[in-house]
């Protein structure tokens, strides 16, 4: 049997941290047994469902290379196909019309809960013979009305449901279109899902769709019913605790591997370690490894692994999408140096791609004023004499390169016989306008000839003013 599973959102949302878990981990599970993956668009709720939502879903998919085999199906154009069912089961029986009024639900519901009885549908129109004139009548499922159902679940392990507590499910409303948990049963099964994977607030509709699927001739699938995510103060996980659609995760410069890595994480464990290539999730990834508790969303966790990713990548990966997050913070990445030269300097001390390219500011853009702190403490006037020879010695060099401009800093540091680090830091200054920056021959290679010696220039003539005390 070759595995196949499905990812089913529903576009009345965006893809949302807890959806990503659930499609890494059907893909996860396809591609470790070598199967397919199946992207279906459950989008029955039309006034719910946006083509934006599916926008969005599709490129969060795409942005984390979580790639499917087929589809995308949308159970919108798959109407003929339920209707067909619900006409072949009305004609043998699996389903029937109910013609009950809301009312006479709503009567039947008090008359239950004044008993003290469970409520649900007690199927009177189970042997009703003809229709009821004027009335538009639902479709029901004939639901077995005795034995059980055993969800017999690779994360939750047996769940036992009695069929008396499960009534006439309505497979179409009265306008005939048909209804989630019916258009679920008829895909898994055209669809010949072999493994479901899905959140565990699903759990309650799996016994009624395995006697659906059964009523169709279908072998049960395997279920898997995945725990909930919490926010980090316990309670479920939603907006307030950050951002929900996985497309801010992007523009917030996070890796797909190191969401990938995260987001397997909760909710599964392989030993003790915590960083995982893909590679490594797809070769080490199933599911009896699937915790049964609920787990919680740990920013800081995230954070930290997309600082060992970044880390681990090589930084000719991290180029396209620094580039782009630069020019989303306003900068040209072709008025400075190449990005592939900053990827490598900032590769070590980024916790993410943004937070890269805000540090690279200043390769890329003159600073308004420099950090009045660093500028107090470095730009004094003892180092003038000093930041001058700097800036003649480094306006000499033909060749721009690293090892040139070290030597250049350092000759002049040994001219005014100053240690090396005393003249670096106020150099730094000078050319970044702060105090945290890539080591000194890099972050002055990077800034570039012209640049350097204009903003030495200008820092020369700060410790000028200064000095004159025109600056505090
Ligand atoms: N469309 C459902 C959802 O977005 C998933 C249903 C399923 O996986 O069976 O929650």
């Amino acid at each position: 049997m070759s595995v196949r599973t499905r990812f089913a959102p529903s576009p009345t949302g965006v893809l949302h941290l807890g959806s990503v878990r659930t499609a890494l981990f059907c893909w996860l599970f396809a591609r470790h047994h070598g199967g397919k993956f199946i992207l279906r668009v459950e989008d029955t709720d039309r006034e719910r469902s946006t083509v934006e939502n599916v926008q969005a879903i599709l490129q969060g998919l795409d942005w984390l290379g979580l790639d499917w085999d087929e589809g995308p199906y949308f159970q919108t154009q798959r109407f003929d196909r339920y209707r067909e069912v619900i006409e072949a089961w009305l004609e043998d029986g699996t389903a029937y019309h109910c013609y009950c009024t809301r009312e006479e639900l709503d009567a039947l519901r008090e008359q239950q809960m004044a008993a003290g009885k469970m409520v649900h549908y007690d199927g009177r129109c189970r042997d009703r013979r003809s229709p009821r004139e004027g009335v538009d009548p639902v479709v029901r499922f004939r639901n077995p009305t005795c034995g059980e159902v055993v969800v017999n679940d690779v994360v939750r392990g047996n769940v036992v449901f009695e069929n008396a507590q499960l009534d006439d499910l309505i497979i179409a409303r009265s306008d005939g279109t048909p209804t989630y948990n019916f258009s679920v049963v008829v895909d898994d099964f055209d669809m010949h899902i072999t493994h479901v994977i899905r959140g565990d607030d699903h759990l309650n509709n799996t016994p009624r769709q395995m006697n659906m699927l059964a009523a169709l001739g279908a072998a049960t699938p395997v279920y898997a019913h995945l725990p909930m995510i919490l926010g980090p103060d316990g309670a479920k996980l939603s907006k307030r605790h950050g951002a929900m659609d996985i497309r801010e995760y992007r523009e917030e410069g996070y890796l797909p591997q190191a969401m990938l890595n995260y987001l397997a994480r909760l909710g599964w464990s392989h030993g003790n370690q915590e960083i995982f290539s893909v590679e490594e999730l797809i070769a080490l990834f199933d599911l009896p490894n699937v915790n049964q508790s609920a787990s919680s969303f740990n920013p800081e966790k995230l954070l930290w692994l997309n600082q060992q990713h970044i880390i681990s990548t090589p930084s000719e990966e991290l180029v396209p999408e620094l580039r782009r997050l630069l020019v989303r913070l306003g900068l040209d990445p072709d008025n400075g140096p190449d990005p592939r030269h900053v990827a490598e300097a900032f590769h070590e001390r980024a916790e993410t791609l943004l937070h890269m390219a805000a540090s690279a500011r200043f390769c890329y853009e003159d600073f308004e004023a420099f950090d009045p702190r660093s500028a107090k403490k470095q730009l004094r006037p003892v180092i003038l004499g000093p930041m001058r020879a700097v800036r003649q010695k480094l306006a000499a060099v033909e060749h721009w390169g690293q090892s040139a401009i070290d030597e250049a800093i350092r000759a002049a540091a040994a001219d005014y016989a100053l240690p090396f680090g005393k003249l670096g830091q106020p150099i730094r200054v000078a050319v970044t306008g702060g105090a945290v920056s890539p080591p000194l021959d890099t972050t002055v290679w990077l800034v570039g000839k012209d640049r350097t010696i204009e903003r030495l220039d200008r820092a020369i003539n700060f410790i000028e003013k200064r000095d004159a005390g025109d600056i505090g």
